[in-house]
């Protein structure tokens, strides 16, 4: 059992979670639901500051797909800008055919699922609550999915767990396996008097219109005192380095927001938070290079980086994916932060 968040370059499990077939059929249908789902709306599109840090003053970095990736001069946040506004795109989560098929991926792979991302993640996270003397309490997964994770922690903690998914077949799953599940989304959700010690949430800052307005929410259904934790990709991570615009996990409308491990902080201390660890347990990015080169689509890839991700051994891609991890360098963040005030305004 992987006990850090430090993990080893594994070749091939991406595969085992995401199948070349899936991700094109995916990326099919994802240009079908924006002709008609997103572009219809286009004249509502709404211009934002930058997500973490608020400026206002951002530029164009480059046009990909349908969508204008910004950059803030400041935090080196990219962001889409002008991006939908919150109506359409709850009617595109809600109607979007490429999502029902990455949903249907996801309960097909839970078992692939459950050995490479939640032990890891979950492990991490005890790990991080144990190293904060937090050894019980109320803890509360946003977007819990069909509750792979909690499912876990359950089984391996004392914490008493909960989700939050508006996904009703979600929520059946979840109640399944003995795990309470509220039916809604978090914008919605009453959490009654007695707050939560602990709030996770995995990959979903990235697609939220407001990262501020959700972090702010979660800040309210904390004890002062109390912890958040999530993931979401890193931009400073090898292999949005690397790859930069061509790198297939930046597209829209479904990833709005890329933070970056230097500086997510910003956004964190506007809602009420103190950064307590930030850790890039990534361990995908040199197999996502290989594969994008090996793919043809990574323009201007100089030769060394070539080289290592292509023709070094096992052993030193695996070493170097160690690397990326322990020096903060992976392309997925892990963030722990502690309520310290209330939520901003
Ligand atoms: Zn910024």
């Amino acid at each position: 059992m992987v006990k850090t968040g430090i993990g080893r370059a594994h070749p091939g499990i991406e595969a085992k979670l995401r199948t070349d077939k899936f991700k094109d059929d995916f990326f099919a249908l994802l240009e079908e639901d924006i002709n008609e789902l997103i572009n219809p709306y286009r004249a509502s599109f709404a211009t934002v500051n930058c997500p973490c840090c608020d400026r206002r003053e951002t530029s164009e970095a480059f046009v990909k797909g349908q969508f204008s990736f910004h950059a803030c001069p400041s935090c080196d946040t990219l962001f889409i800008n002008p991006r939908p506004t919150i109506e359409t795109l709850d009617n595109f989560y809600i109607n979007s055919k490429a999502i029902v098929l990455f949903t249907r991926e996801l309960m097909k792979n839970e078992k692939a699922r459950t050995k490479y991302i939640f032990d890891r993640r979950a492990q991490q996270v005890l790990e991080f609550l144990r190293s904060v003397d937090m050894a019980d309490g109320r803890l509360v997964e946003v977007g819990c999915s069909i509750g792979t994770f909690l499912e876990i922690i359950k089984e391996q903690s004392r914490f008493s767990v909960e989700g939050i998914d508006p996904d009703e077949a979600a929520c059946r799953a979840c109640a399944g396996k003995g795990i309470t599940a509220h039916k809604t989304t978090l914008e919605s959700f009453k959490a009654g008097s007695a707050r939560y010690d602990i709030a996770l949430n995995f990959e979903t800052i990235e697609h939220i219109f407001s990262p501020f307005t959700f972090l702010n929410k979660i800040n309210h259904l904390l004890k002062m005192g109390g912890y958040l934790g999530f993931t979401t990709p890193n931009r400073h991570g090898f292999d949005m380095m690397v790859l930069g615009r061509s790198f297939k996990n930046i597209h829209g409308p479904c990833h709005l927001n890329y933070f970056n491990v230097d500086t997510v902080d910003r956004l964190l201390e506007r809602s009420g938070f103190r950064v307590v660890q930030k850790l890039t347990p990534g361990i995908l990015d040199v197999e996502v290079v290989r594969k994008q080169i090996a793919a043809g689509v990574a323009p201007d890839v100089p030769p060394f980086i070539k080289y290592l991700a292509c023709d070094a051994d096992d052993r030193q891609r695996s070493n170097f994916q160690e690397f990326l991890g322990q020096n903060r360098m992976s392309g997925n963040m892990l963030v722990f932060a502690q309520k310290v005030g209330k939520a901003g305004e």
